[in-house]
């Protein structure tokens, strides 16, 4: 079974929600080193926010900061 948990040589975003009643639990690994987990609808929401818009594809300059 794959890991699908970001890692540093595998940087990425992760979200998952095992059942509509369970929260969300995401995980975040950028290349540029970040690192961040959170567990609740609201906290995975403002995760994914936040790496969107800071991290992963956001980094314009491929990573140097
Ligand atoms: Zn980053």
């Amino acid at each position: 079974m794959a890991d699908l948990t970001p890692t540093p040589d595998r940087p990425g975003l992760h979200v998952s929600k095992p059942s509509p009643n369970a929260p969300a639990t995401g995980s975040a690994v950028c290349h540029c080193g970040a690192t961040a987990t959170a567990t609740g609808d609201a906290q995975v929401k403002a995760l994914v926010e936040g790496y969107t818009a800071n991290h992963g594809a956001a980094h314009h300059d491929g990573g140097r900061r």
